[in-house]
Formats: C-alpha cells, structure tokens, sequence
C-alpha cells in the first residue's frame, strides 16, 4: 500500500523512525509532504535513507506570510539537485486564512510553473477555494496530480479527473454521518482514487482523536471497500497502481 499523502517526519511527529520502520515491515510505503523549505530539505534527506519513503516538496499556504521569493529559488534548488516525486503540498485555503489570498495565489501559480518545467506532479491542499484552485489549475496546463483530502463537490472531483487528477481519501471516510464522502466515493471509479492519511492528523475510525499514522490505512481501505462492494485487496492492489503510475514510483 501507499499512503500519499502523510506527514511522517520530526517537525510533525515524535517517533517518525519508529513509524517509517513499521511501515516498511507491514510493506506500506510513504509520499512524505513537505510545507515549507526546512521540512523539504528533512524529507529529501529521509527519502535517500529509507527505500519505502517518497519525497513530495513544497511551500504550503500556512507558511505564505513568511516566505519570499528566496523560497521558490531554494525550492527549485531542492528540485534541480534531488529526486523528489511531486511538488506538494501546495493549493489554497481561504478557510483559515482569507486575507493573503494574492500572495497564496501567486506562490501556488510558481509552484505549478515548476511542476511543468520539472515534469512532476502535483499534491494539492484546497479548502473553501476550490474553483479558484481549478482555474488556476487548468490555466497553468499542470494535467497529473492528486487532490488530496477532496472536500468538494462529485461535479468537481470529475473535473479534475478529467484534467488528469487522482481523488485523494482518507480518515474522514470512516466518520459517521459522513454521507458526502460516502457519494463521492460511490460515484467515482476506484481507478481514480488514492489512498493517504495525512498523518499526523485525521485518524480514521477506530483511532479518531488519536495521533494518526500511515498504519490506519487498512481502516479506510476497509471503508472503500464496502461502498463499492470489492475486497480490500482489490482495494489496495488498484490504488498501489493508480500510486505508481502517477508519481511514477
Ligand atoms: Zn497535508
């Protein structure tokens, strides 16, 4: 299995090592998601040590009020001169923070320049600015990618399927009353969904509340097992695929 989208590493989590190692045992590899340079050059490191560690690099919009143009410089220095698989995660939020919303877009709209001169993928983070992340989206001409941790719409979702993205799901999947995943799930092929967890945080049902871990996988597996009637082995072999093919892993 892969977990897409986590963020297993000092800053976020205590005993990362310990988690990664555990990972590797119950063959479970990791796209570890950097938010700011610091993180991205700790990941990049992690992702030379560890063979089931994937780096996806990036400058997140909590960070925008700190950062400059001496960020994207170092960003694309990260990019000329180590292999992460992805640029994310990036996007816009305009649920905790509406008041620099040019300052997100314009760093969201570098990013994506990258991500074409560097032929990566993107990991995107949208919340309350989804259609403002679509437009610049198909703008910018960036066609592969996750949207990760998809809040939006099923019109939505099979718009960005059809530009050429991957429907990120994860914990809240397994939440009670959570009717509009459930639908969304139902209405989308398998074929364009990814697993993550964004761990630390959104612990799936049995562990809601508790720090997450890439190790809850299997609950949401389990989850999208039962709305689309397949096993979770049919589950988790279609999502490892729909993984390695676009981040090309
Ligand atoms: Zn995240």
């Amino acid at each position: 299995m892969i977990d897409t989208h986590c963020h297993v590493y000092n800053e976020e989590i205590n005993n990362y090592i310990d988690i990664i190692n555990e990972c590797k045992k119950n063959n479970i590899s990791l796209i570890v998601n950097g938010v700011d340079i610091k993180s991205d050059y700790e990941i990049v490191e992690l992702s030379k040590k560890y063979d089931n560690l994937y780096a996806a690099v990036g400058i997140n919009y909590d960070v925008i009020d700190t950062v400059d143009e001496k960020d994207l410089k170092s960003l694309e220095e990260i990019l000329k001169n180590n292999s992460p698989i992805a640029i994310g995660e990036i996007g816009l939020d305009y649920y905790w923070t509406k008041d620099n919303k040019e300052k997100q877009i314009e760093f969201f709209k570098a990013q994506l320049e990258l991500a074409k001169k560097y032929d990566l993928p993107v990991i995107i983070h949208s919340r309350e600015s989804i259609q403002d992340v679509f437009d610049i989206i198909k703008t910018s001409g960036v066609r592969k990618g996750s949207m990760h941790c998809f809040s939006g719409s099923i019109e939505m979702a099979k718009e960005f399927i059809k530009l050429g993205f991957k429907i990120g799901i994860d914990g809240p999947i397994t939440y009670k009353n959570n009717k509009k995943q459930v639908e969304l799930v139902k209405s989308i092929d398998i074929k364009d969904i990814l697993l993550e967890t964004d761990s630390p945080y959104l612990s799936p049902e049995p562990n809601r509340g508790k720090e997450n871990t890439p190790l809850n996988l299997k609950y949401i597996v389990n989850k999208i097992a039962e709305i689309k009637n397949i096993t979770p082995n049919e589950v988790m072999d279609v999502t490892t695929k729909n993984a390695k093919e676009l981040f090309k892993i």
